[in-house]
């Protein structure tokens, strides 16, 4: 108990850039903005990026050419509220982009080499503006390809898994919480499409970084997952 607290109220002791990837559904997104909380890291939730770019894609008929693709890349503006609202060429989308079928289409689109080169371009200058600024004391970054591609050199690196099925339960529970349809089996074959095309892609396929810390949350609570997280984090920070 003495050593959470003092982890807790410690700070770091060196400017720290956390790079989390897993599948879907592994809860990232929750970890990713509570280490960033606890320890004043920015937060990049990389997937929203990808899911702004979906937005866009689908209004333009989901075309596939390099020329639409790098136009779309190049003239989407992303930004995040510091309490994590998404806003798409300055209009608020966090509630929009989070259906099913922007899910499937972030999917789709995030794997054309010119939206994975734009995105890894933008989301490295928010790593550098970071550090320049000196206002947090590090970033965190979730995602799929951020320990492998976007930032090869990051402090540390998870690979956060789980079961499959206890993913496809968690997604169903929260969007029930949310008073939004769901269904398990549908949750379920979705999660597992998504899956198979983030793997299988021929660029940047979602894998762990051969240094990553793997994490499998299948047997733990968010709670135990975030200390050990944080732990690892602060002694990182800690070490020279
Ligand atoms: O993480 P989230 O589910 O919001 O991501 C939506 C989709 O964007 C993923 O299924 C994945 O295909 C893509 N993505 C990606 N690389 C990232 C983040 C997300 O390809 N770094």
């Amino acid at each position: 108990m003495d050593r959470v607290f003092h982890v807790k109220q410690s700070k770091l002791n060196k400017l720290v850039v956390v790079a989390i990837d897993g599948p879907t559904g592994v809860g990232k997104s929750t970890l990713a903005r509570k280490l960033a909380d606890r320890w004043r890291f920015l937060y990049v939730d990389t997937g929203a990026m990808f899911r702004c770019l979906a937005l866009k894609w689908k209004v333009l008929g989901h075309p596939e050419e390099d020329e639409a693709l790098q136009m779309l890349g190049d003239n989407t503006h992303i930004a995040f509220s510091a309490a994590g609202r998404v806003f798409c060429d300055e209009q608020e989308v966090s509630a929009e982009i989070r259906t099913e079928e922007i899910s499937r289409l972030a999917s789709r689109v995030s794997k054309f080499e010119v939206i994975r080169e734009v995105m890894k371009q933008q989301q490295r200058q928010l790593v550098a503006e970071t550090k320049m600024q000196q206002v947090y004391s590090g970033a965190v970054l979730e995602g799929r390809d951020i320990g492998t591609v976007v930032l090869p050199d990051a402090t540390i690196k998870f690979f956060v898994d789980a079961d499959p099925k206890i993913r496809a339960q968690r997604r169903t529970d929260q969007l029930l919480e949310h008073g939004q349809h769901a269904d398990y089996i549908e949750v379920f074959n979705a999660i597992q499409e998504r899956d198979q095309q983030d793997q299988t892609r021929a660029i940047a396929p979602l894998k762990p970084a051969e240094d990553a810390v793997l994490v499998d949350t299948t047997q733990l609570t968010p709670e135990q997952v975030l200390e050990q997280m944080s732990d690892q984090i602060f002694n990182l920070a800690h070490s020279d």
